[in-house]
């Protein structure tokens, strides 16, 4: 990154009408909780297209909620790290409208993020997969697989797997956010799982602004205005610095 490609993000954020920004698994590398594509991958022995399916958990439940309860432990204990803040820091200073957001922890909100939209779900809930029953965890689930104490049914992580529609209150929220967006932040993310991935492209043919921040190139890339190469923990500190300047 350099200083004048810093300034440029922060002119355009403060130009923006309606700055909206998409997160992925990258913001949270940086409070310890791996991403599944890129190097620390998730569970570098499975694929996550072998254990995020509805087909792996009739499979094997057991083995799928052995990997949840894994993965939900680490976000109980991970803190939100600077990039998270610094964007919980621009919706307070009024230049950031709404953040959605693929992942499935609760970071963004813990760092004081109020208008989060959730297209994947949430780790820290499950759900009976017959009757109405959800459940938050506290801690991760001591039995495997958790049972609903309704109906005794298997209880499933309250997420989205791949081959399952969108929570369809969160992508209705997701689109009419997109219409309105005249510039996006796009932050962390492969950009390869769809519809989320379609987000930025979406803004851009409705001629808004695309800014990227990665430390790697992904999808959207080849479609932006501005590339930050970079940890997110670092970057969007940079830039809440920068308006602080302007501002
Ligand atoms: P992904 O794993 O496909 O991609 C992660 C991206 O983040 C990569 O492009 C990588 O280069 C970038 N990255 C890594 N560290 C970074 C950093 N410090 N700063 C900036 N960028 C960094 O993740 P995705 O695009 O979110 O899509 C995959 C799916 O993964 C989503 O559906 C999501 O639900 C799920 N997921 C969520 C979490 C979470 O909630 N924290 C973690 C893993 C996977
Ligand atoms: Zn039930």
């Amino acid at each position: 990154m350099s200083a004048e490609e810093i300034r440029k993000v922060a002119e355009i954020i403060l130009d923006a009408n309606f700055l909206i920004a998409l997160t992925g698994a990258g913001i949270s590398a940086e409070s310890g909780i791996p991403t599944f594509r890129g190097k620390n991958g998730l569970w570098n022995k499975y694929r996550p297209e072998e254990l995020a399916t509805p087909q792996a958990f009739k499979r094997d439940p057991i083995k799928v909620w052995e990997w949840y309860r894994w993965r939900i432990g680490l976000v109980l204990k991970a803190k939100p790290n600077p990039g998270h803040i610094a964007l919980a820091e621009l919706e307070k200073l009024g230049f950031l409208k709404a953040l959605i957001t693929q992942n499935v922890d609760d970071l963004h909100e813990r760092a004081g993020s109020r208008r989060v939209i959730k297209l994947h779900g949430n780790i820290l809930e499950a759900r009976c997969i017959n009757c109405e029953y959800k459940t938050k965890f506290s801690e991760p689930p001591r039995e495997i697989p958790p049972k609903c104490p309704v109906c005794s049914s298997l209880l499933r992580p309250n997420v989205v797997w791949f081959n399952e529609p969108l929570p369809e209150e969160a992508l209705r929220e997701a689109l009419s956010l997109t219409y309105r967006a005249d510039a996006i932040l796009v932050v962390g993310t492969s950009g390869v799982v769809m519809p989320a991935g379609a987000i930025p492209f979406t803004v851009k043919e409705r001629g808004g602004v695309v800014i990227e921040i990665n430390i790697s190139e992904s999808a959207i890339t080849p479609i932006v205005d501005i590339f930050l190469r970079g940890p997110a923990g670092k970057l969007l500190p940079a830039i809440i610095e920068e308006l602080r300047k302007k501002y």
